[in-house]
Formats: C-alpha cells, sequence, structure tokens
C-alpha cells in the first residue's frame, strides 16, 4: 500500500523549497525584528485603487472577465507599452500576477529538454518553473558585478537552448541592466535564434535612468514582456500582472490560462485600470533616498554594487563567514535579512529588501556593520 507520500511526483520533489523556509521558521521566532526581508513596497495600495476595486464588486464585476482580461486594460496596457518601446508591442495577456505570466510563458514555450539561460543570483521562481516544465536551466554566474557579461552566456548555449530570460531592474541584486548590455544580449539572441523573456516587474522603480527602462523589446520583436501591479502598486494580494508580446506566443498563454487560472481577479482589473493614473514620481523618490541610505550605510563596512532599480542591495557577507553563518548572526540580533543561497548557487551574498522606514534602514544598517 502507498503513504500518501508515495502518491507525490517526482516533478514536486525536484523543487526544493528548503532555503527560503528556513528564513520564515527564524523569523517566525523574531519578536518585532527589523524585517529587511519583505519584497513589497512600504507604501499602501493608492486609495482610488481601493476605490476602483469596491466599487467593482458593488456594481456587480465580479463573475469571471474573457481569459485574456478586461478589454479596456488590455488596450490601455497595450497603447502604453507600444508607445514606450517604439513600436506595436503586440497581444497582452493580463495575468495572476507575474508569478502567473512566467509559469504560461515557460510551460507555453520550454519542451522537456529544452534550456533556458538566467544570471544567478536569479528571482528565486526561475529556476523551479523552468523545473516544473521538464526543462533545463543553464545558470550563468555574474558575480562580482552582476551585470550581463555577454561571453559568460554564449558559453553556455547549445542547440537545445530556446529562452533568455532576463531581469532588469533585479530581484535580489537592484542592477539594472545598461542600454549596450541589453545591445548584447539581443544581439545574442539574434545570433543564437533565442527567444527573450524580459521580466520587468520592477520597471517603475529606476532611480538613475532618466531615458527609462532599457528593455530587449525595444530593440527584437521576440520579446515577450512580463509586468505587473504588485510592486508598483503595493499589491502583491491582489494577483495582476500582464504579458505582452508576439501574438503565436500569448495565444498560447491564453489558452493555456483558460485551463489553469482561467482569469485574474475580475473586479481588481478594473481598479488596476485606474490605478495606471496614479503617479509614482514621490514613491520613487522617497526609494531613491532609501537606496542612499543603505548603500553608503553599508560601503563603510561591506564590499556592495551601488542598486539602481527595484528596492533591493545584495551585499558580501564578511570574510571569513557563509552568507547563512552571516544571516543567523544578523537573525540572533534582531535583523531579518535573506541568505543569498535562495537565489543562487552560491552562499556568499545576502539580501536586503530596503522598502521599510528610513529609521528601521538607519538602524539596521548600523547593526549589520557592528557584526561584519
Ligand atoms: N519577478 C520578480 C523578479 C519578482 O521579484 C517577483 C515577486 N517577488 C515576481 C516576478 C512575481 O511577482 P507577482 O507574482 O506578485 O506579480
Amino acid at each position: 500500500m502507498r503513504s500518501p507520500a508515495d502518491y507525490v511526483s517526482r516533478r514536486a520533489h525536484a523543487v526544493d523549497a528548503s532555503g527560503i523556509r528556513k528564513v520564515f521558521d527564524l523569523a517566525a521566532k523574531m519578536k518585532d525584528p527589523i524585517n529587511l526581508s519583505i519584497g513589497l513596497p512600504d507604501f499602501d495600495v493608492p486609495a482610488i485603487a481601493k476605490e476602483a476595486a469596491i466599487e467593482a464588486i458593488r456594481t456587480g464585476n465580479n463573475r469571471y472577465t474573457q481569459t485574456q482580461g478586461i478589454a479596456p486594460l488590455r488596450e490601455r496596457l497595450r497603447a502604453d507599452l507600444s508607445k514606450e518601446i517604439g513600436r506595436d508591442v503586440g497581444e497582452v495577456l493580463i495575468t495572476s500576477g507575474v508569478s502567473g505570466g512566467l509559469l504560461l510563458a515557460i510551460l507555453a514555450i520550454l519542451d522537456p529538454g529544452d534550456e533556458a539561460i538566467f544570471l544567478d543570483p536569479y528571482f528565486v521562481m526561475y529556476k523551479h518553473l523552468v523545473t516544473m516544465a521538464g526543462g533545463k536551466s543553464l545558470i550563468v554566474d555574474s558575480y562580482p558585478d552582476f551585470r550581463f557579461h555577454a561571453d559568460r552566456v554564449e558559453k553556455v548555449i547549445t542547440s537545445k537552448t530556446k529562452l533568455l530570460m532576463l531581469n532588469s531592474p533585479s530581484n535580489p541584486t537592484g542592477v539594472v541592466m545598461s542600454e549596450e548590455e541589453v545591445r548584447s544580449a539581443v544581439e545574442l539572441a539574434k545570433k543564437h535564434d533565442l527567444l527573450i523573456l524580459s521580466d520587468e516587474i520592477y520597471e517603475p522603480f529606476l532611480y538613475d535612468a532618466p531615458r527609462g527602462l532599457p528593455s530587449a523589446a525595444k530593440l527584437y520583436e521576440k520579446t515577450i514582456i512580463l509586468r505587473g501591479f504588485s510592486k508598483s502598486h503595493a499589491m502583491t494580494g491582489w494577483r495582476l500582472g500582464y504579458a505582452a508580446g508576439p501574438t503565436e506566443i500569448i495565444s498560447q498563454m491564453t489558452k493555456l490560462q483558460q485551463y489553469t487560472f482561467v482569469c485574474a481577479p475580475s473586479p481588481l482589473q478594473y481598479a488596476a485600470l485606474k490605478a495606471l493614473d496614479v503617479p509614482m514620481k514621490d514613491a520613487v523618490d522617497a526609494y531613491r533616498r532609501k537606496r542612499d541610505i543603505v548603500a553608503d550605510g553599508l560601503s563603510k563596512k561591506f564590499e556592495i554594487v551601488r542598486p539602481s532599480g527595484a528596492f533591493y542591495i545584495f551585499p558580501k557577507a564578511p570574510k571569513g563567514a557563509t552568507a547563512s553563518e552571516f544571516v543567523t548572526k544578523a537573525i540572533e540580533n534582531n535583523v531579518l535579512i535573506i541568505p543569498g543561497n535562495v537565489f543562487s548557487e552560491k552562499d556568499t551574498h545576502f539580501r536586503i529588501s530596503y522598502a521599510t522606514t528610513d529609521e528601521k534602514l538607519k538602524k539596521g544598517c548600523e547593526i549589520l556593520c557592528s557584526l561584519a
């Protein structure tokens, strides 16, 4: 007789969540920690979006929407993105968060054995989603500067490589790809006939890019853009994102959405349309200041790469300790940070989210520096 555990698929077993779970277990024991671990802005959902969501529920927008999302939101996003990238972006699909878009894209693109490339460190989900699809991750070391080195990437490409995954601004490093880096990524993709999946969820959070986000979509039509509302509008629980790109791929993602997520939450799609008109400038200015506080505060004692986007920094743990050891020490001193091995094949760095109050940031940096 099989025990319940015997029914678990090899696919589920292949996904290892132990790294992040350990951090959550440690965090659960902390009383009022200085929490520098959260990947969520510290401002609230804009009031006009909240009101629009309530209104949408009251007026009866509570049923399934079309699989691809409501027309006014899709049309608005298509117009905005097309203007930004300088050509028609293609089809737009509203997804259940960028996570939903990532899953659908990977399922729509990768056959078992196909390879997807991304840089190390990486957003945790990439590796596991590729595994779930039966694909193979080609993880390219980007230490110590976390930049896109085309020569390193080109070395791992084989005849089975199909997808180049980019994430700029990056979680966990905060690094933003330069125009030259994006150009070199696109050249590689063209040369080796790869599709680009560009995770741009942190696009609004740019601190040193007066000309906007350099995106592969501006140079290469075989790019799928993924963006969302979780970070820009502090709505991680609303589960709203979108995918845009070539019709041939987006239509396959839509078909897969029909049999998985069905649609993104209906009333919240109406609210998201309103949220698009909320100006981001004050939030971005506040985060630029917070970036300066942590980068300046930590650079005295830690090796850092100054981030230009998102709200993360990825410093190197002090000499003589693995990142996990240093994180344990920080947690014992009431500062919650995440060890780099959650986002990486290495255990040398740690991630700080600076989406918190200036006071907590300053105090947290002081404690971390005293431990270094
Ligand atoms: N991509 C990156 C790089 C992220 O950091 C996150 C969230 N932490 C996501 C995608 C998924 O975000 P969501 O599903 O909430 O839109």
